[in-house]
């Protein structure tokens, strides 16, 4: 079958962004499952694998509106290191979930100073153009269950 909204979609995929560095893959990981039309992946996707079939191989680039979005620079914000009190080390690259007005957020540590931290809220990928290549590996009807649950059950989707 094809590929249409509420169904499960099986494939195997590189990412890569617009130097050619690898992101993401589903080598090691396994193939991933995701219910089509369910917000299980960017939404870029989603529109470049409509209509495509088992052993169909897409290639697809994606601008950042169609993925994780723009990045904001507001989104970048000094706090006192005194904040991070509880946690012994503390290095750029690491992420903590953050208390927001608009609920949790994840912020990426950018730059440490003396005694202020620099954290980011944009998503580590918004703004980053995505170039996906993918294997279609399986195509089939999502069960009742999977359409109550809005993911996929079994290989490559949820356990439990
Ligand atoms: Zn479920």
């Amino acid at each position: 079958m094809k590929v249409t909204e509420n169904a499960v979609v099986v494939i195997d995929y590189t990412l890569k962004d617009n130097d050619g560095e690898v992101i993401d893959s589903s080598e090691g990981a396994g193939p991933l499952a995701f219910l089509h039309g369910a917000g299980n992946i960017i939404p870029g996707l989603e529109d470049a694998l409509l209509g495509k079939e088992a052993g169909d191989e897409v290639q697809a680039s994606i601008e950042p509106k169609d993925a994780y979005g723009e990045r904001v620079e507001d989104m970048k914000q000094e706090v006192p290191k005194e904040l991070f009190g509880g946690i012994d080390k503390i290095e750029v690259g690491m992420q903590f979930q953050s208390e927001t007005d608009a609920g949790p957020v994840m912020v990426t540590v950018v730059e440490m100073g003396e005694e202020m931290i620099t954290v980011d809220g944009n998503h580590p990928l918004a703004g980053v153009h995505l170039n996906f290549d993918v294997t279609v590996r399986e195509v089939r009807e999502a069960s009742e269950e999977e359409l109550e649950h809005g993911h996929v059950h079994g290989e490559g989707g949820h356990h439990h």
